[in-house]
């Protein structure tokens, strides 16, 4: 009898008072994840998710580590737009973004780039995204909840919405600065070029820091960088027909520049001599050259300090959209 009593004993311990012990274990764990799965819920129950009928679910690569991660759609798009655009930018601007992002994902899902992912993390190849610890961590302590928010608020208030050409969606660059004024795809990569994607002027650009910047380089610095891809470059200072931009695209970027005996686009310059738009001006000076530039990326497509502008003066995400995108519509993708 005594036996049976100690099985018992051991059975009511295993049934009952380990699992409780374990669960004490795991209470800050758990805490800490059922803080963060309610206010999850709670933003979800606050907006009823976008039922997508295709693309809800994305195949993200993440380059690092190379681990493909499923994701639904817009949870994917705070992510982007919280990597793309500063959470202080104009309720307006941020919604833009995250149609113009929600667009460049389906566009990318549709135009596969990538074995067995849609679309990548990294913003030189696909678009940028950030974890939300690490977007957490880079904004101010007293704003981090307040910022979340805002992005999700974004992304939710905009939920399905696309901007489709002709019924499919557009491929829909954006960069930041456009330093007034837009460029044509044709003189940043070749090819026919898109109906909707025009030049466009946008004012109040001068206001955000990516509009302006300089780079200096000695005389020898400027031989060395030309002479990475030019190996036989020559360039005489003392002429002053030596260094002279040839000609301008429609935008006033740079099309063609002449360093000594090379002719260089001002897409190759931009990139071999780091400047941050292929809109500059060259000052000679002595034994340095002064590159002036206005604008930051390749200039096609949405500027993204241009739709902050846009929004400070009133204009709504539709307006913005319409602003730099040409004949375009903004529609359900569950309709097209
Ligand atoms: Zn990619």
């Amino acid at each position: 009898m005594k036996k049976v009593l100690c099985y018992f004993f051991a059975f009511l311990c295993i049934c009952f008072l380990l699992p409780a012990l374990l669960t004490k274990q795991n209470i800050p764990v758990h805490t800490e994840q059922t803080i963060e799965n309610q206010s999850d819920e709670n933003n979800i129950s606050e907006e009823t998710p976008y039922n997508y009928v295709q693309y809800g679910t994305i195949h993200l690569l993440h380059k690092k580590t190379g681990k493909i991660e499923e994701v639904a759609l817009d949870e994917y798009l705070y992510h982007v737009v919280s990597a793309e655009m500063p959470a202080e930018y104009e309720l307006e601007a941020l919604k833009a973004q995250a149609i113009v992002a929600r667009t460049y994902t389906i566009y990318k899902v549709k135009n596969k780039k990538h074995e067995n992912a849609d679309i990548c993390d990294d913003s030189t190849c696909c678009q940028a995204w950030v974890s939300k610890e690490d977007r957490l961590q880079r904004w101010e302590e007293s704003k981090r909840e307040a910022n979340w928010k805002k992005i999700q608020q974004c992304v939710n208030e905009t939920k399905g919405k696309v901007i489709t050409y002709h019924n499919e969606p557009i491929n829909a660059f954006f960069h930041a600065n456009s330093g007034g004024i837009t460029e044509l795809p044709v003189n940043v990569w070749g090819g026919s070029g898109l109906p909707y994607l025009q030049v466009v002027e946008t004012s109040g650009e001068d206001a955000y820091s990516q509009y302006a910047s300089e780079v200096v380089l000695t005389n020898q610095e400027l031989i060395d960088k030309l002479k990475t891809k030019y190996k036989n470059i020559q360039i005489n200072f003392e002429n002053s027909e030596d260094i002279k931009i040839l000609d301008y695209t429609d935008s006033h970027r740079v099309k063609t520049v002449q360093f000594g005996n090379c002719k260089i686009s001002g897409v190759e310059a931009r990139s071999i001599l780091g400047l941050k738009s292929t809109n500059f001006e060259i000052i000679k000076e002595a034994n340095q050259i002064k590159f002036t530039v206005k604008g930051y990326g390749h200039g096609v497509g949405m500027s993204q300090t241009g739709a902050d502008s846009l929004a400070k003066q009133g204009k709504n995400y539709e307006e913005i959209i319409h602003h730099f995108y040409a004949e375009v519509e903004i529609k359900e993708v569950n309709s097209i």
